[in-house]
């Protein structure tokens, strides 16, 4: 790799001078009547070349790319590096018309193969596009650029769109996109600041015992409450799960401890994100919250989400077996509502499905979600796994569910998620 692309890395504005540039120039163009245009790129699947050839020789293909995009503007735009490789590119009395003619000439300028060692690669990138509104503020005119460029990701990479041309139109991408830094932010003050805690819902088998108890998460900050349908989807976004995970597995683990040692030894089931399990120190810290606890492992079993078996990935598929040896047990979660893919089914190493509530919720008088149920039930059977009914909700669901011969159930029926203290004390009322 030649010395000049590293050199053309260091000349571009950063992220703080990207914002700066972008107010000065926001000013100067209103006051001169001029449009301004904000491109927004960024490397298609640049992971792969990262896992390929390291982060050295990533960087070594993104300033390469950078010096031909140099070229290619030839000092008509205030250009910035917002991360490792993507681009923002500032253009005064720039239009929507000629902004697109640039986003063509920036991915050409891209896509020209590039030889690492004995392999030619051949880069592709994705451009968003805004053009200045009359009265928006310079954040959000960059936030929509940013947005555009997700969507041209989306249809696939290797093209531009414009900002109002997406199918979430770009002020809704943007508001949403707040929402979700608002809920972003508040997931590490709760982190930092002790706002999570775990509550504990009681699976019960039809002959009586206690099959387990299934620990949700639930997080307080500010005073306000936030569901986990509200926080997961943007942990998982942002790779926040993983610490999220990890919290749980350490908190979960340490009740089961507790639980134990006041003489009920009841299994804790936590749930487990795709994120999470591809991440891979996930094993490290399923061993470290059974160290740490010095809990047994057969108190702990992870739910994992059926669509995680879309396609099981060799880091997914020892995850999950060293999840086994250390004799944590695995169910499999929501059974019926995702990608179900009965061949991949028998290759995960799990003892217990989960049938979801959308089913249960339908029961007795949906006779077609009867005899799905009823199918289910002697699919996990005779793959030797304990089948589970979530959210039973009244005693009618509940009779159908000891018809069909499923071996556990969980819902508000019999009890509702509690929190720690309060499990303790349901366990002991049942004694
Ligand atoms: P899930 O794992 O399927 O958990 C069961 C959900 O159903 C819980 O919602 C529970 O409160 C609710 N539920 C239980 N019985 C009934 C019932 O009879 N009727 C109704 N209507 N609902 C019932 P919750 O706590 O809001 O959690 C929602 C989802 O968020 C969970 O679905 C799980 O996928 C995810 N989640 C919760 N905690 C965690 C966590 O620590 N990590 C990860 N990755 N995901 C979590
Ligand atoms: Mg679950
Ligand atoms: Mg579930």
């Amino acid at each position: 790799m030649d010395a000049v692309g590293f050199d053309s890395l260091t000349s571009f504005l950063d992220r703080r001078g990207c914002l700066r540039a972008t107010v000065r120039l926001v000013e100067q163009c209103r006051r001169e009547g001029r449009p301004l245009s904000a491109l927004w790129l960024d490397l298609d699947r640049f992971r792969q070349v990262n896992e390929s050839f390291g982060h050295l020789g990533g960087d070594a293909v993104i300033a390469k790319i950078a010096a031909r995009l140099g070229t290619a503007l030839a000092g008509r735009a205030e250009v910035s590096r917002m991360a490792g490789d993507e681009f923002v590119f500032l253009i005064p009395g720039c239009d929507r018309k000629h902004a697109e003619e640039i986003a063509s000439d920036l991915l050409r300028a891209v896509a020209e193969p590039i030889e690492v060692g004995s392999i030619r690669i051949h880069p592709s990138g994705s451009v968003g596009v805004a053009v200045l509104d009359e009265q928006e503020d310079p954040l959000s005119f960059i936030e929509r650029a940013d947005h555009a460029m997700i969507e041209a990701k989306r249809l696939g990479g290797g093209r531009h769109v414009v900002s109002g041309d997406e199918q979430v139109p770009g002020r809704v991408g943007v508001l949403l996109a707040r929402e979700e830094l608002a809920i972003e932010s508040q997931i590490h003050a709760a982190l930092d600041c002790g706002g999570l805690t775990l509550h504990y819902q009681p699976i019960i088998g039809l002959d009586g015992r206690i099959e387990a108890a299934e620990a949700l998460m639930r997080c307080h900050i500010h005073g306000e409450s936030l569901p986990p349908a509200k926080i997961i989807p943007v942990a998982e976004k942002t790779g926040l799960i993983v610490r999220l995970g990890e919290w749980s597995m350490v908190t979960a683990a340490q009740h089961a401890r507790r639980l134990r040692d006041q003489g009920f030894p009841t299994k804790l089931a936590v749930n487990v994100s795709r994120a999470q399990l591809t991440a891979p120190r996930f094993v490290e810290a399923l061993y470290a919250a059974i160290y740490y606890a010095d809990v047994a492992p057969e108190l702990l079993e992870l739910e994992l989400t059926e669509s995680l078996f879309m396609d099981i990935s060799d880091v997914v598929q020892s995850n999950l077996a060293a999840a086994r040896e250390a004799g944590v047990a695995l169910a499999i979660d929501d059974f019926g509502t995702g990608y179900s893919c009965l061949a991949n089914l028998k290759d995960i190493p799990a003892t217990k499905l989960k049938l979801d509530r959308a089913f249960v919720r339908v029961l007795p008088e949906d006779r077609r979600a009867l005899a799905v149920v009823r199918a289910m039930t002697q699919l996990g059977r005779e793959l030797g796994m304990t089948i589970v009914a979530e959210g039973v909700e009244t005693q009618a669901q509940h009779q159908a569910l000891v018809d069909v011969g499923v071996d556990a159930v969980q819902g508000f029926l019999h009890a509702r998620p509690m929190d720690g203290e309060a499990l303790l004390g349901w366990l002991r009322g049942r004694q």
